[in-house]
């Protein structure tokens, strides 16, 4: 990298994320679900620092935070999200809003980069409240009435309430401007082990899985556990036990690379030890990058189910109760971050899919967007000892800066 360009600062980089890590701290994690105090004070710390990257910051009425430039030329939109699950991990989120930061500090006041970065932290991402309801606001797709609907896993408490005490009640939500933004990047730990093992720095996200799940009901007939003869017995949760084997034998045989699927939860009706399940549900999920694989898997289960209901004695019904497609990552997005990684990360860097959602997928349903992923220690998220190393972290923040100044050029060139 010549001399005179400036980058990443990583001690600066580091010193944000650990003030981050201060706030809901708990253990080496943080514990901060979605308008909790901890979260609502990374919101406001988050706008405090905007000013260093010459963005005037706004925290708006669903809790995003938004900081915009008045500077000439591109915009490029970053960020991530900055509650946590809860007893998690430091990075997940804060790590993707500090870069956006740090690129924001860089660049903005270069004067050879003829445009600015601009920083979002989109609430909820976790989905304490709901799906996305941050970045789906931002992109148009929520109504009052889902706000209105809208309650805390965690307590017995609408968003309406978490908003007022939040101070953030009455404020409006923003929206995205038509033709503002060149596009939208985000950074995230990897949450799985792929770079870690590769012995590799930066994944380059090409798409975002799609994830859909059923509810999948087995209707039986409820008696008694003692005096009901095995032979006339219709046991809803035998049925549904011998699906989930079935589908385990199936699926292998027909799946794509890389998908994956779930039996998540498994109830029985009435869940009693001295009775026969008359009724047995099953929530499955199964995610993959392409949706016609998606689509060949569902068109199995479905006559499987078919057959299950023919052959008896029990009776499976079988009904979609989420779709998300799968999200494409824009092709100059990756290849921008794949010329930073060969430019500062020497190169040591994947294309790949990613098997969790991100706000990114929202994002480009209206705009280009791109994603990287940094190395996860031992592939662990969602836990209080998820970590990357700082030098992996330093690297990524370098990686993420220089991909932001290449999108900028390019769009100033155009
Ligand atoms: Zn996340």
């Amino acid at each position: 990298m010549p001399d005179n360009r400036l980058s990443a600062d990583g001690t600066r980089v580091l010193a944000d994320l650990n003030a981050l890590r201060a706030i809901g701290a708990y253990k080496t994690g943080v514990h901060k679900p979605t308008f909790s105090e901890p979260h609502v004070r990374s919101l406001q710390w988050l706008a405090q620092k905007l000013p260093e990257a010459g963005l005037a910051a706004e925290i708006d009425g669903i809790g995003n935070v938004l900081g915009t430039s008045t500077k000439a030329g591109a915009k490029l939109l970053a960020g991530s999200h900055l509650e946590s699950q809860n007893y998690a991990g430091w990075l997940d989120g804060s790590l993707g809003v500090i870069y956006a930061l740090e690129a924001a500090r860089v660049l903005n006041s270069d004067p050879a980069i003829k445009g600015a970065v601009e920083v979002a932290s989109w609430c909820d991402e976790e989905g304490h409240f709901g799906s996305f309801l941050g970045s789906r606001s931002y992109v148009g797709t929520v109504n009052e009435a889902e706000i209105d609907a809208a309650r805390d896993r965690n307590a017995d408490r609408s968003m309406r309430q978490a908003l007022q005490s939040s101070g953030l009640a009455g404020r409006p939500r923003r929206l995205a401007e038509a033709g503002r933004h060149i596009g939208y990047l985000e950074a995230h730990i990897e949450q799985g082990e792929t770079l870690e093992s590769g012995k590799l720095k930066i994944g380059i996200v090409t798409s975002i899985v799609g994830i859909w799940q059923y509810r999948i009901t087995f209707t039986g007939e409820q008696n008694h556990a003692g005096t009901t003869k095995m032979a006339i017995r219709k046991d809803a949760g035998l049925a549904l036990a011998r699906f989930c084997v079935a589908i385990d034998e199936t699926f292998p045989k027909i799946c794509g690379p890389r998908t994956v699927w779930t039996t998540g939860r498994i109830t029985l009706d009435p869940g009693a030890p001295s009775i026969i399940p008359g009724g047995a549900e099953m929530l499955f999920q199964i995610r993959d990058a392409e949706a016609a694989v998606i689509a060949r898997l569902e068109g199995r289960l479905r006559e499987m189910a078919t057959e299950a209901t023919a052959k008896g004695p029990c009776s499976v019904a079988f009904e979609r109760i989420r779709t998300g497609a799968p999200a494409m990552m824009n092709a100059a997005f990756q290849d921008a971050i794949e010329a930073a990684s060969a430019d500062v990360a020497g190169g040591k860097s994947l294309r790949m899919p990613s098997g969790a959602g991100h706000d990114a997928q929202v994002l480009s349903t209206i705009m280009p967007a791109g994603m990287l992923f940094v190395p996860s220690i031992g592939g662990v998220s969602h836990h209080w000892t998820e970590n990357t190393d700082d030098a992996d972290i330093v690297t990524g923040a370098e990686v993420f800066v220089e991909t932001c100044r290449r999108l900028l050029q390019a769009a100033a060139t155009r």
